[in-house]
């Protein structure tokens, strides 16, 4: 037996591979849930980045959490529009983002344009100093660039918004 709740429950513990510190319920990669009367669940999905290669790995992922959880069957179906956006990031899940040491996109200046950002807005997540500098585009994922705090030159990570 399973409902809704415990699905949602069990989608709470699906980690994602990229980001070991926020579920895919965190991310707001879970768009909906469906349960019916003999156990099978519907959960729609909306990838994050497009061709972010852990696309698969999650979608595995959240089959057997669901089954687990007491699915019969799960079908999963993926919604491309309207497109994931880092706003659906919970403000909880930035923090766990930022006391992991990544630079969540929530930080960014509120006028800021997606993936125009200028560098400098970019808050430390250690110090919260804006006295930062990007050192590459591209983190150890595609979906992270890397930067450096000149203040307590520690380099962190930035989940990129967009
Ligand atoms: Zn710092």
């Amino acid at each position: 037996m399973v409902n809704e709740a415990a699905a949602w429950g069990a989608l709470a513990e699906v980690l994602d591979p990229e980001v070991p510190v926020l579920s895919v319920v965190d991310l707001g990669i879970v768009r909906s849930v469906a349960v019916d009367a003999d156990d099978r669940v519907a959960v729609t999905l909306t990838p994050t980045y497009s061709g972010c290669p852990a696309t698969e790995v999650i979608e595995q992922a959240v089959v057997d959490a669901l089954r687990q959880a007491g699915a019969r069957e799960v079908a999963v179906q993926h919604r491309l529009d309207p497109p994931w956006t880092t706003d659906w990031i919970s403000p909880a899940a930035a923090e766990k983002l930022r006391a992991y040491g990544i630079a969540p996109p929530h930080l960014q200046a509120a006028d800021a344009q997606p993936l125009r950002f200028h560098p400098r807005s970019i808050a430390c997540p250690r110090c919260a100093g804006t006295n930062t500098q990007q050192l590459s585009a591209f983190g150890a994922t595609a979906c992270k660039a890397l930067y450096r705090c000149l203040d307590c030159l520690e380099p962190f990570e930035l989940f990129k918004p967009i």
